[in-house]
């Protein structure tokens, strides 16, 4: 038959979500794990254990690696280089892009063609609409294996170098961490005054919306114009304080709030006070120490 076929190496939640995608999609997958026992369910399912990394890369051309970061990736396949030539790695584990680009590198030198992946989503939304994944590295490799990685996420190529697809991912974890930290200091705060995370729902889902704040200050931040007479940084220094103070006197933790604060305070001493919030941008490209 010609049945399509994938292999999965990393079975942590994510590695098994997409393990279970591809067997719902119909496809022969193949996996390793090394405890194995996180296989048993996806076993059970019609999935194929390999008994070692070596026979999990030979078992298909396709394979998906899914570790916890490229540390892992190594230490599962540095024993096995032997069995990479020929194969196609799409490595959906997240690092640095200069980690990225060494990996593709060190698979090019053992006849291996290589693509990065960055995964947008949490594992419950894999092989769902919507939901979308980073991808670098050589066109043509990525489009012969388009459909493939479909089955996963809707598939954003970004180009061929195969740090890009990191660049993406991890620019947009800067933002999903702080946001998400500052959600959860606006529930400890609103807890602290006896209100519920779900009763705040509707204003956190309004303030997370900043698409106006991106939209206009993208287009200024490409040209380097930070006097619009709209914000000052000094005004916002002295809101960042009153966010610290506000949860100080909550009784709450305040080391982010404090050292974003601190942030803001850099810029005002470096003569950005009275222009935009955005010229910090000019603080972050000259970082302290
Ligand atoms: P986990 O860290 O939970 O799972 C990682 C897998 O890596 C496990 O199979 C684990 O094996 C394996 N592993 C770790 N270290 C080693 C090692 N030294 N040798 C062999 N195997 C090792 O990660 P997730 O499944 O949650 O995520 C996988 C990747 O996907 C990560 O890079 C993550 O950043 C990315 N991602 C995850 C998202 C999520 O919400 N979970 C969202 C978007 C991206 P064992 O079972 O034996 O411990």
């Amino acid at each position: 038959t010609n049945k399509q076929a994938v292999t999965v190496i990393g079975l942590g939640p994510m590695g098994r979500a997409m393990a279970a995608a591809y067997l719902k999609a119909g496809y022969a997958v193949t996996v390793w794990n090394r405890t194995t026992a996180k296989a048993d369910e996806l076993v059970a399912q019609g999935a194929v254990r390999a008994a070692t990394p070596a026979e999990a890369l030979a078992a298909n051309e396709l394979v998906v690696l899914s570790l916890t970061d490229y540390d892992a990736c190594h230490a599962v396949l540095d024993g096995a280089t032997a069995a990479l030539a020929g194969r196609v790695l799409v490595n959906l584990t997240s690092d640095t892009p200069e980690k990225a680009r060494a990996a593709a590198q060190w698979a090019d030198g053992h006849g291996a063609r290589y693509l990065t992946g960055g995964v947008q989503v949490p594992p419950p939304l894999i092989g769902q609409e919507g939901a979308a994944t980073f991808y670098s590295g050589p066109r043509e490799v990525f489009e012969t294996h388009r459909a493939a990685l479909e089955v996963l996420t809707a598939a954003d190529y970004r180009g061929t170098d195969p740090g890009l697809a990191q660049v993406y991912y991890q620019a947009l974890m800067a933002m999903f961490w702080s946001s998400m930290t500052g959600y959860l200091h606006a529930v400890a705060l609103m807890r602290a005054n006896g209100i519920t995370a779900e009763e705040f729902r509707p204003h956190a889902l309004k303030a997370a919306d900043v698409s106006y704040f991106i939209g206009e200050m993208g287009a200024r931040l490409d040209v380097d114009r930070h006097n619009t007479g709209a914000d000052r940084l000094a005004m916002d220094a002295a809101s960042a304080d009153h966010v610290v103070h506000t949860l100080k006197d909550a009784g709450l933790d305040t080391e982010v709030p404090a050292a974003l604060a601190s942030f803001f305070h850099r810029g005002v001493a470096a003569g950005h006070g009275e222009g935009s919030f955005t010229g910090l941008i000019s603080v972050l490209e000259r970082p302290a120490g």
